[in-house]
């Protein structure tokens, strides 16, 4: 639960919800995923709120920051929240464990599946999560990736077969020191400051880690 130092949509509050305290994890609290923040007041508010930790402060849930999502997400009634990556690749549905099946009912299975439409258009990616289980959700279909914790990250790469392109997710450790040679690629400003030798070099650690992929 926060306060808006960002715009939120005109209307639209922390007040009386609290479902972020429950469906996140908290690292400095030690609190994760799915269970209640002991300092919660459960649809209340935060019982530390001037104490709480950055990590609660600087969170504010789709639901308060875009218009694009309908009132039917608000979090105390759909008890999905949904959050989105600070570099904006990912939007994560956070679902309720106690409702696992709250996000495949109307109107939001229409609404993930309508982002997962426009995400692949710009090489982004919807994911639900319930508790650590995460599902990776396409226009195709969906994907099981087993239990993803907050140290790891999901990326994504495109594979061509039979049946024509498909995107295939990754999981992968954040300190991976292979999303260090993958930014050196991707990156036009870290590939132009890289020295041949350091481009080369991620070369052959992403040509390699990729190969693996496929074994
Ligand atoms: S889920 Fe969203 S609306 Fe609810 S308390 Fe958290 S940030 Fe506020
Ligand atoms: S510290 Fe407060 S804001 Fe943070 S999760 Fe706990 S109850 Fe929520």
């Amino acid at each position: 639960m926060n306060e808006p130092n960002v715009n939120y949509v005109e209307g639209r509050s922390c007040d009386g919800c609290t479902m972020c305290c429950k469906l996140l994890q908290i690292r400095a609290l030690d609190k994760p995923r799915s269970k209640w923040c002991t300092h919660c007041d459960i649809g209340v508010g935060c019982k530390i709120y001037d104490e709480r930790p950055s990590e609660c402060r600087d969170f504010h849930c789709g639901f308060l920051i875009n218009a694009n999502f309908g009132e039917h997400w608000k979090p105390t009634n759909s008890k999905l929240v949904i959050a989105l990556a600070d570099d904006a690749n990912q939007l994560t549905v956070f679902v309720d464990p106690d409702r696992p099946e709250a996000w495949r009912k109307e109107p939001f299975y229409s609404d993930i599946k309508n982002w997962a439409r426009v995400a692949a258009k710009n090489n982004r990616r919807v994911v639900v999560s319930i508790g650590y289980e995460v599902i990776a959700v396409t226009p195709d279909g969906e994907t099981s990736l087993g239990q993803v914790s907050d140290d790891q990250m999901i990326i994504e790469r495109r594979k061509r077969g039979a049946g024509g392109t498909g995107v295939e997710q990754i999981v992968v450790n954040r300190s991976d020191p292979i999303l260090e040679a993958m930014r050196i690629l991707k990156d036009p400003e870290a590939a132009k400051n890289a020295s041949p030798e350091q481009l080369a070099e991620a070369k052959h650690m992403v040509d390699s880690w990729l190969a693996q992929q496929d074994e």
